[in-house]
C-alpha cells in the first residue's frame, strides 16, 4: 500500500468507469425507497417522543454499533430496549440501550459507543470540545474539518463518519441554527460500504489490473469518484433539483437495499443490474477483494 505526498492512497492499477457508475445509479435508484433499518429505529424514537437533542445523539451513537450484515436484528433489539422519553436523557440511558451480551455487538464497538457517550456529557479525560450533551455541537458549518475531527475518534472510521453526518442530515435533526445544513453540508459524502464495494467491482464501475483490491484502498478510491459522479448528475436537468445530502442518501440506501436483498455477499441474483458479471470473495484476514471465478462468496 503506498501513500501519496497529500496522504491518499496511489492507485494507479484501479480503474474507475464513469459511464458503468451512471447507469448503474440509474437503475438501483428506485432501491432508495425501500426503508433501511435505521428507520424503524428513528420511527420509534419519534413515537415515544424523543427530543431532536436525543434522537441525533442515538442515530449517531448507534452508527458505531452498525455491523455489516446483521443491521436489521440490531435496529429491531435497540429499538424493543428504548425506554421513556423522560428515562432517555443521561449517559447511563444511553450507555444501558445497546447491552453488551446482544451477541453481535462487539466489545471493541460497544467501548467506542459508551467512549462517544462520555464525550457528549463531557465525562471524558482530555475536555477538548465541550459538546455540552449534544453530539450535533461538534459541527461548525464553516469548517471542512467535521468529519476529521470525528475520525480522530476511537472506532469511528470514514465510513462511520459520513454515516453519522449523512443520517443526522435524513433525519433533518442538524440544530435550528444550521438547519440549512441539512440538506446542503458541505462534509457530506458516501459512506462507502460493504454493498458499495461488492456492486462497484461485480458491475465494472470499479476495476483493478490485478482483479484484487486491498479492502481500505477501494473504499478511498470509490468514495473520491463516486462523489465526483454525484457531483456531475447535480449538474444536469434531471438531478439538479435534489440538494446534495438528499442525493447522497439516496444513492447510498440504493446500494445498501440492492446489497441487503438481491445482490448479497453470499450470492447474486440481480436481474435489475445487467452488469452484473463478476463475484469477488472478500478475505476478511487479510482484508482484499478477490475474484471468485466459480460465483459463490466465501466468508473467513
Ligand atoms: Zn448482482
Amino acid at each position: 500500500m503506498v501513500l501519496n505526498k497529500n496522504g491518499k492512497y496511489n492507485n494507479k492499477n484501479y480503474h474507475f468507469n464513469k459511464k458503468n457508475a451512471l447507469e448503474v445509479i440509474k437503475s438501483i435508484l428506485p432501491y432508495n425507497a425501500i426503508p433501511v433499518p435505521e428507520d424503524r429505529f428513528y420511527e420509534n424514537m419519534q413515537l415515544l417522543g424523543y427530543s431532536d437533542q436525543d434522537k441525533a445523539n442515538l442515530v449517531a451513537l448507534t452508527t458505531i454499533l452498525t455491523p455489516q450484515v446483521v443491521g436489521e436484528e440490531l435496529f429491531s433489539r435497540l429499538s424493543d430496549n428504548l425506554p421513556s422519553a423522560n428515562a432517555i436523557h443521561t449517559p447511563e440511558a444511553y450507555k444501558a440501550l445497546p447491552v453488551r451480551n446482544m451477541g453481535f455487538i462487539l466489545n471493541q464497538q460497544k467501548n467506542s459507543y459508551d467512549l462517544l457517550v462520555d464525550k457528549i456529557f463531557g465525562q471524558d479525560t482530555e475536555k477538548k470540545h465541550d459538546w455540552k450533551g449534544d453530539f450535533r455541537n461538534v459541527f461548525n458549518p464553516d469548517s471542512t474539518k467535521n468529519i476529521k475531527l470525528l475520525t480522530d475518534f476511537p472506532g469511528i472510521r470514514q465510513k462511520t463518519a459520513n454515516l453519522m453526518v449523512l443520517n443526522i442530515s435524513y433525519y433533518e435533526l442538524f440544530t435550528e441554527e444550521f438547519k440549512v445544513l441539512n440538506s446542503n453540508f458541505k462534509d457530506i459524502r458516501l459512506p462507502v460500504d460493504l454493498h458499495t464495494c461488492q456492486i462497484s467491482m461485480r458491475t465494472g464501475i470499479v476495476s483493478s489490473d490485478t482483479n484484487s483490491f486491498h479492502g481500505d484502498m477501494l473504499r478511498d478510491y470509490l468514495r473520491n469518484n463516486l462523489d465526483l459522479t454525484i457531483r456531475e448528475m447535480r449538474s444536469t436537468l434531471d438531478y439538479c433539483m435534489i440538494s446534495k445530502g438528499r442525493l447522497t442518501n439516496m444513492i447510498h440506501r440504493a446500494f445498501y437495499n440492492l446489497g441487503s436483498l438481491t445482490c448479497s455477499p453470499k450470492k447474486c441474483d440481480c436481474s435489475i443490474v445487467d452488469k452484473c458479471t463478476f463475484v469477488y470473495r472478500l478475505d476478511h484476514k487479510i482484508s482484499k477483494y478477490h475474484v471468485d471465478s466459480k460465483k459463490q462468496m466465501k466468508f473467513f
